[in-house]
């Protein structure tokens, strides 16, 4: 089959279009906290407009066709770049890589006027290839997923054909060689390009769906005032670890936590100093606690915590430094410490869900209030 490499660069410059389009559409509809999306979708259309300028070969002078084209094509790919850059938090590096690239079409400009294919041809695709591997190190240090690994691949398998164009020029090029000439590799080249802007776009835009995918499901799951799990979120990894208690046999203690007399912070210093208090006593809880182990908000100023492998003895250990961190941390100047209120339970022969420990660890916590409070049962 031989496919006709300017047809082939006619249909990248519409899909690439199409795709940059709905790059920036769906750049509308996503969350500003989502960075990037603006300079990939200027990616694939800066390509589709490389693409419509090669195709014009022949019917403006070769120096306009070639110098506009290559510029638009080493943007394109700068900006495939940039936006991951962006994406990943990153200082976008334009300057360095636009210092590159005008070094890169110097060169090329020189060997228009003395012509040179070959030259022009290991100097273009060597730029490209720097440009494509620095993407790629990249998305495969900083990116997860499929999405990253499909990025990832396509990079490469974009670098490794530049590099095999480029190698190729010594065998099959002569010095006047055209860009539409109708050999295998140049073919392929072409073709491979065009496979490469629409696994590109796709890759970054299922990227881009994945980052939003996470930020709901944090949001779904983390208490927006102290930024402990949700009752759902952590009612649920408790199902879970009761599970795990139940095939496995490690020992699982859980720990239900009332803050004493919360009122009163409310009453005397107001409910917005008591919203800072509750943020307060989350952040010393956590410094308490495992990396493992898990804090949800049960309800107002009461708090669950999952501890995954502790036995009584530990639980009760945890317990202890919980509530003397809370007891000893002042939580803004003026305001008094907050004690708290502790009950623990520990999984035993007979529970059947996570629910028999809450009981008993409620239970726990009413006789902590009715021993004094600032205590742990
Ligand atoms: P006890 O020692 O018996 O637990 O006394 P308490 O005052 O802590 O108990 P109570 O359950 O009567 O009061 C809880 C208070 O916590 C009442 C409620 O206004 C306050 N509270 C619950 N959620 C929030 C919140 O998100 N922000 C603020 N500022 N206050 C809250
Ligand atoms: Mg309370
Ligand atoms: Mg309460």
């Amino acid at each position: 089959m031989q496919l006709d490499p300017r047809s082939i660069t006619v249909m990248t410059a519409l899909m690439a279009a199409v795709l940059g389009a709905v790059l920036l559409g769906v750049r509308r509809n996503y969350p500003p906290t989502i960075r990037g999306l603006l300079l990939w979708a200027l990616a694939p259309m800066t390509c589709a407009l490389a693409a419509g300028v090669y195709s014009l070969q022949g019917l403006l002078p070769e120096i306009a066709v070639a110098q506009t084209g290559n510029a638009l094509l080493l943007a394109g790919c700068g900006l495939f770049y940039f936006g991951s850059q962006r994406f990943f938090g990153q200082r976008v590096t334009w300057r360095l890589w636009g210092a590159v690239a005008l070094l890169s079409l110097a060169v090329l400009t020189w060997f228009l006027v003395w012509p040179d294919y070959r030259v022009r041809m290991v100097v273009f695709t060597g730029t490209m290839t720097a440009c494509v591997l620095a993407h790629a190190r990249l998305i495969l240090r900083d990116g997860r997923g499929f999405a990253a690994r499909l990025i990832g691949a396509t990079l490469l398998l974009q670098a490794l054909v530049l590099v095999a164009r480029g190698a190729a020029t010594f065998w099959v090029d002569g010095t006047q060689s055209s860009r539409f000439a109708m050999t295998t590799v140049q073919t392929a080249y072409i073709a491979s390009y065009c496979f490469s802007v629409l696994l590109l776009s796709v890759g970054v835009l299922l990227m881009a769906s994945e980052r939003v995918r996470e930020e709901f499901e944090l949001l779904a799951t983390r208490d927006a005032l102290t930024g402990a799990l949700t009752r759902r979120a952590v009612l649920q990894a408790g199902g879970e670890e009761f599970d795990r208690w139940r095939r496995y046999g490690q020992p699982l203690s859980l720990l239900l936590l009332d803050i004493d007399h919360f009122k009163l912070v409310n009453d005397r210093h107001g409910h917005q100093a008591g919203d800072r208090v509750l943020a307060g006593a989350v952040a010393v809880m956590r410094e308490q606690l495992r990396a493992t182990d898990r804090l949800g908000r049960y309800g107002g100023e009461e708090f669950v915590i999952l501890l995954p492998s502790t036995d009584a003895e530990a639980a009760h250990a945890s317990a202890e430094r919980v509530r003397a961190a809370l007891a000893t941390h002042v939580p803004e100047p003026g305001i008094p410490p907050c004690t708290a209120s502790l009950g623990v339970a520990c999984a035993q022969a007979g529970d059947v869900s996570v629910d028999a420990l809450l009981a008993r660890a409620d239970a726990a916590l009413y006789r902590a209030k009715a021993n004094g409070r600032d205590r742990v049962e």
